[in-house]
């Protein structure tokens, strides 16, 4: 699953794009600012960020700008949201090293094409020849293929395992709660027992043996 955060300080624009954004298989993030973003970021990188122009401090240049001249952050895809319709503006962003631009006001569908665009684009460019691959002792996922084998052996694994597991692998390192789970997997407004999350493990475990 895609992550994305979303900077826009225009509360009703942001929560809509969020709010689509997580009905259409990504992982969104609504920011205010910079400061929200900066926040956001050191805990986890984003697949993509929506930066809108117009923000209250720093605006949408000036964060852009940070993002780009930063050896860690350079990398992370930028969409930017622009409610001008200045051609000027988009070159500006565009020439600073944004990946794409919209134009306020804009149809969630074209939003999602463009994030897609965008995503496929920078993926390919980034990585020509090595493969999306995660080890973890014994297990080896395909992330381009969504396949898992463990000890050389192909799994199969339904899609909420195959988002389990990754998951887990990759937060090795931290203390995951149920909730916690429940919440990155099944999302915020899951209604099914939190016992979902033990019978997944459990099955992983078999599977993963
Ligand atoms: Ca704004």
């Amino acid at each position: 699953m895609h992550n994305i955060y979303v900077v826009e300080d225009e509360d009703n624009i942001r929560d809509l794009v969020v709010y689509a954004l997580n009905n259409s298989g990504f992982k969104a993030i609504g920011l205010l600012g910079y400061k929200e973003l900066k926040n956001e970021i050191l805990k986890k990188k984003p697949d993509l960020i929506i930066l809108d122009i117009m923000l209250e401090e720093d605006d949408g240049y000036a964060i852009l700008e940070k993002l780009k001249s930063s050896e860690e952050y350079s990398e992370i895809p930028v969409i930017m949201l622009t409610a001008k319709t200045d051609e000027m503006d988009k070159v500006r962003g565009l020439d600073m090293g944004a990946d794409d631009y919209i134009t306020k006001p804009f149809g969630v569908m074209e939003l999602i094409s463009r994030i897609k665009a965008v995503l496929r684009r920078t993926g390919v460019s980034k990585k020509p020849d090595s493969k999306n691959i995660v080890e973890f002792k014994n297990i080896v996922i395909d992330l381009d293929k969504r396949v898992v084998t463990a000890n050389n052996k192909v799994l199969k694994l339904t899609y909420k395992e195959f988002e389990l597991l990754l998951y887990l692998i990759e937060n090795k390192n931290i203390v995951l709660t149920r909730q916690k789970l429940t919440e990155e997997i099944w999302g915020f407004d899951y209604e099914g027992e939190t016992r979902t999350v033990d019978v997944h493990i459990r099955t992983l475990r078999q599977k993963t043996r």
